[in-house]
């Protein structure tokens, strides 16, 4: 099911736990440890390492997010509650 960009998806994304992109320079250098990049309460999704799953975002541009750990997406409410059965979002682009 397509998810679409927004406060409740940004409030409840599970990304910035994960382990996956935790390990990640490119993520570290482009949010500065943080979960945005601005501190707007809708951020542009280009200013957000998170919410692959939504079609406004998609995968990283990250090239070093380490796919060998556990994509913590079954654990989102987002993931839940549009009955997502893939993960991985950040790797292989949004959810359909
Ligand atoms: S399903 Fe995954 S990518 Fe989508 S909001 Fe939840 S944790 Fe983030
Ligand atoms: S999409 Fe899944 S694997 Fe990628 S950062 Fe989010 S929770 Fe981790």
């Amino acid at each position: 099911m397509r998810v679409e960009y927004d406060f409740d998806a940004l409030q409840n994304c599970q990304c910035g736990a994960c382990q996956v992109h935790d390990g990640s320079s490119c993520v570290m250098q482009k949010t500065n440890g943080w979960k945005f990049t601005t501190c707007a309460s809708t951020p542009s999704p280009d200013d957000v390492e998170g919410i692959y799953c939504s079609a406004q975002k998609g995968k990283s541009s990250c090239g070093d997010l380490d796919v060998d750990k556990a994509c913590l997406c079954p654990t989102c409410t987002v993931w839940q509650s549009h009955d997502l059965e893939t993960a991985y979002f950040c790797t292989r682009g949004a959810a359909r």
